[in-house]
């Protein structure tokens, strides 16, 4: 993995990391995001800030008002549905609609916590915890899925909720999102599900996908 995150660094360079978001706030945009584009997320996130005036009004609106609202992000209902109950189950734990409480928790608790609740997975408790929690958590999206398959990293069989544990060791220490981000922009321009270029691909060599592939061989 570090011989990737280098020739990855070397192709985009360490993505800066953006302002830390509240946790909460994190959390609802990652599960806004699940299913569609980061610009419907960012519409349905926009529009959800735009019409309530904070959590709690989110939390006291009818599912199929807060449906309406993120309808551009898609699943609304489904989405709706999580959300509000996330929301009420915080509230009535904590008195507050506040995660921040998650900052004093150890990687283990903070991810049990989120991810009993129902739409929250692995990869989205991940994803929530290394953007607005600096935590060095390596999440496993579509791409980076097929990436790590074609280089022979995790089995064919391995799961993207069972490669979070595969990869994890893998990932060298500090450098988690780093290589999430990286891998990311790699799996969208070069490692494409369908006719990854790898005729521009440095890891050739390293890669018993590209090794099966028909001479000549694709990109
Ligand atoms: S050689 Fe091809 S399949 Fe292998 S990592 Fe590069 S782009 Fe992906």
């Amino acid at each position: 993995m570090r011989l990737l995150a280098d020739d990855l660094r070397r192709r985009f360079g360490v993505p800066p990391r953006k302002p830390r978001a509240g946790i909460l706030d994190a959390l609802i945009q990652t599960l806004l995001s699940q299913s569609t584009t980061d610009h419907n997320r960012d519409l349905a996130f926009g529009a959800l800030k735009r019409r309530f005036k904070g959590w709690d009004e989110v939390a006291a609106a009818r599912p199929a008002a807060l449906a309406r609202v993120i309808r551009p992000a898609g699943l609304g209902n489904q989405k709706a549905g999580r959300i509000s109950a996330f929301l009420r189950w915080l509230k009535g734990e904590r008195g507050e609609l506040s995660l921040e409480f998650l900052h004093a928790a150890s990687d283990e608790e903070a991810v049990a916590l989120l991810t009993r609740h129902k739409g929250v997975g692995v990869k989205t408790a991940y994803v929530t915890l290394m953007l607005a929690s600096s935590r060095d958590l390596f999440p496993v999206d579509v791409h980076i899925h097929r990436i790590a398959r074609r280089l022979g990293l995790i089995g064919p069989r391995v799961t993207p909720e069972q490669a979070h544990g595969a990869l994890a060791p893998l990932v060298p220490p500090g450098r988690a999102h780093e290589l999430h981000m990286n891998l990311l922009a790699f799996g969208r321009t070069v490692c494409t599900a369908r006719s990854p270029k790898c005729g521009g691909c440095g890891l050739r060599r390293h890669c018993p996908f590209y090794k099966t592939l028909p001479s000549p061989k694709a990109g």
